[in-house]
């Protein structure tokens, strides 16, 4: 999709710190992290919202998840705990639409989010 920094970054026209790459699937370090392990992982195809997601994604969004557990134990975090995020539209705050999975970890995480 022209014009997505996140489509940008899988084309590698922008650089990024990946820390896994298959067919489907990237994953890189967010570039201001909000925990001492936050990594976004992001389908190559270029999908704008959760609202977007339709019956042919089912495969991809099982490799998100797949990939956000092998990140988590990489990290040592599987363990202690970590929070996936997915944000959707303005009032949750989603600044890049092209759908990403946030895996935070390292440190408390509280709830209810901000
Ligand atoms: P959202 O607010 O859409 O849920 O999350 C977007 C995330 O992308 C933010 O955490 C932001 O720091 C990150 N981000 C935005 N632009 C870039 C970029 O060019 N490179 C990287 N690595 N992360 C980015
Ligand atoms: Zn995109």
């Amino acid at each position: 999709m022209m014009g997505c920094i996140f489509c940008k970054i899988v084309q590698k026209q922008i650089p990024a710190k990946i820390v896994y790459e298959d067919e489907k699937v990237l994953a890189f370090e967010d570039s201001t992290p909000q925990a001492p392990v936050h990594i976004l992982i992001i389908p190559k195809e270029h999908i704008p919202t959760v609202n977007d997601i339709n019956e042919s994604h089912k495969e991809i969004l099982s490799a998100l998840f797949a990939v956000a557990k092998k990140i988590a134990e990489e990290n040592n975090i599987a363990q202690r705990g970590y929070r996936l995020v997915m944000n959707t539209n303005a009032e949750a705050g989603q600044s890049v639409f092209h759908i990403h999975l946030h895996i935070l970890g390292g440190r408390h995480m509280a709830w209810p989010p901000g």
